[in-house]
Parts: structure tokens; sequence; C-alpha cells
């Protein structure tokens, strides 16, 4: 996909978020030609409505009173310039494609239930693949048995190979095997697709833990990466579930997903400042090539980017 086609997916992905953020501040802005207090709380009140999170907001909308003051601007609608400023500084440059230095790559995909684990194995499969990279999949969602199907329709679609077991089976046995197979096969990269609820028993921090364990038997630096994948339209709620992860996988990076599907794609900054990591990939739809590298340039140019095309 090319970086134009890249930037109207994102644009049309934030469209919810630009009508409702980005249009309010349009508001704010030409109702009030000269910049005063009341002004500045209008915008932290706009903010914080679309999900930019109260840590987050306080530093923008602080970092904005001090250069109002220090460079002594008047007109508000330098404000949109300020802003657009300020919310790129406080999100995190990811580098975007992954960076495979050793092969395999093994990348582990965790978090809660229906937030869009399996579908955004078989995006960055797709990704990867157009990216020419070999790609195996490993079925580490075990627990339910529709899990395999689902993930197998996504594994042709992307056209790479899936490692997939009875389900009941050990979701580290069937990682153990996906792994052991990449190595011998000359796999680039191995995308572990988990469980984020489990029928029995057994604690879902443990077995994530487990599967590490067992993943670094084959290759001791393994996983390389460990996304959290985290569902844009949860917002707030989703950061509170996201820090039991934190620790017990490892996680090293973030895959916000739905936000085509939210007016409240703020939750980017606040990811980036309450939890310091990195944003990886953004979801901006069901297709398979919705899957995008985030980027914090594309993303606020987006953001910011003129009144909805429909064409
Ligand atoms: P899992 O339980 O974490 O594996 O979640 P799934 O991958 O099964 O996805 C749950 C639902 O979220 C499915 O209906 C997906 O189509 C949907 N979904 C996943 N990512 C996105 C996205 O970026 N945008 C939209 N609109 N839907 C998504
Ligand atoms: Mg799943």
């Amino acid at each position: 996909m090319g970086l134009l086609d890249r930037f109207k997916k994102i644009k049309e992905g934030l469209s919810r978020t630009r009508t409702n953020f980005v249009d309010k501040i349009s508001k704010i802005i030409t109702g009030k030609t000269k910049i005063d207090d009341e002004l500045i709380d209008e915008i932290e009140e706009a903010l914080l409505s679309a999900d930019v999170g109260y840590t987050a907001t306080e530093k923008i909308v602080g970092d904005i009173r001090a250069r109002v003051k220090a460079e002594g601007y008047e007109d508000s609608q330098v404000l949109r310039v300020l802003l657009k400023e300020e919310i790129a500084k406080y999100l995190i440059e990811a580098d975007g494609a992954e960076q495979v230095r050793s092969t395999p790559h093994i990348i582990m995909i965790v978090g809660v239930n229906g937030v869009g684990k399996t579908t955004t194995v078989g995006k960055l499969a797709y990704n990867l693949r157009n990216d020419g990279k070999k790609v195996l999949i490993a079925a580490a969602d075990t627990f339910r048995a529709a899990a395999n199907e689902q993930l197998k329709i996504w594994a042709d679609r992307a056209g790479v190979d899936i490692v997939q077991q009875q389900p009941g089976t050990d979701p580290g046995a069937v990682a153990y095997d996906a792994v052991s197979a990449a190595k011998s096969r000359g796999i680039d990269v191995v995308l572990i697709d988990t469980a984020g609820r489990l029928h029995t028993k057994t604690n879902l921090m443990e077995e994530l833990k487990k599967i590490r364990r067992v993943v670094q038997k084959v290759i001791p630096e393994a996983p390389h990466e460990v996304f959290l994948v985290l569902d844009a339209v949860t917002g707030q709620n989703g950061l509170v579930q996201a820090r039991q992860f934190l620790d017990a996988a490892g996680v090293t990076g973030i895959v916000l997903t739905k936000l085509d599907g939210t007016a409240k794609g703020g939750i980017v900054v606040a990811i980036n400042q309450e939890l310091s990591l990195p944003v990886k990939y953004i979801g901006v739809g069901e297709g398979i090539d919705d899957l995008q590298p985030f980027d914090r340039k594309t993303f606020v140019d987006a953001l910011f980017s003129e009144q909805n095309s429909h064409d």
C-alpha cells in the first residue's frame, strides 16, 4: 500500500474522532478570536472528552498556556497549531514496521477477549508477507474450538502457514511446535495468537508466562516482541485492564484496534503517557489491509487534516 493510500485509511479510521474532537476545537476557536483562560479551559475539556486522559491533558494544556504567555500569542487560530504540536510531542515515536534482526523473530499477541487479537494476527501476517517475509502463525488459543477455524481463515487470507493442534491442547506445546518448526523451515516471523480468557481454572497470566518460558527453550531471547492488543472503544477502561498484562506478559508494544469505531482516538496519547509504551500498530477497520503501522506525524496530520472527503 502506498503512502497516500495509507494516509487515507488512517484519516478515514480517525473520522469519528475528527468529528468529535477537531470539529469541537474549530468551533471553540472560531467562537472567540482572542486567546484567554476560558478558551484554554474549553480546549482542556475537548481533550478530556477525546480520552486523551488526565495526565497527558494536564501536560498539553500546561505547555500551551506557557507558550501562549512566553511567545505572546493572542490570535486564537494559533491554538490549532500549538495543539497539534503539543499532541505530537506527547506521542511516542514507534519504529513502525517490524525490525527483524534475527530469525525466526517471535511475536506474541496478548490481550483480553474480543479486543481483536486474532484479527490482528491475520492482518499482521498479511503486512509482513507483503513485505517479503516468511510468516508462520501459531494457534495458541486452544481453549475455544472455534478459535482454530477463525485463525485458519485469516492464515489463508494472508497466504501464510499455521501450526495448530486439537482444542484443549496445552498452548505452550503449540507455541513450542511452531517455534521449532520455524527454526527448521527458515521462517522469518512467528505470530503467536493467545487466549483472552480461560475456561479452566488456570490463570491467564500464568498461562502466558508459561508460553514465554516454553518459547525460550527453543530461542532464549524470544519472544522478541509481545504486543498487547487494546480496543480503542473501551477507552480508559482498557488502560486499567492493560496494567495486568504489562509485567506478566512482558509487553513491548501496543496494538490499538477499532479506532474506526470510536470518537475517542485521543486514547493513543493516554496509552503513551500512562503506560509508557509505544503504539506499534493501529487497527482502522475489519479488512485484512486495515492494520497500519503507527507513526506520530501521520497520526496528527490525519487527525487535523481537512474535513472528511467522500471520494
Ligand atoms: P480476539 O478475541 O481478541 O481474538 O478478537 P477478534 O480478533 O476475534 O476480534 C473481535 C472482533 O473485533 C471481530 O469482530 C473483529 O472483526 C473486530 N475487529 C478487530 N479489529 C478491528 C478494527 O481495527 N476495527 C474494527 N471495526 N473491528 C475490528
Ligand atoms: Mg482470538
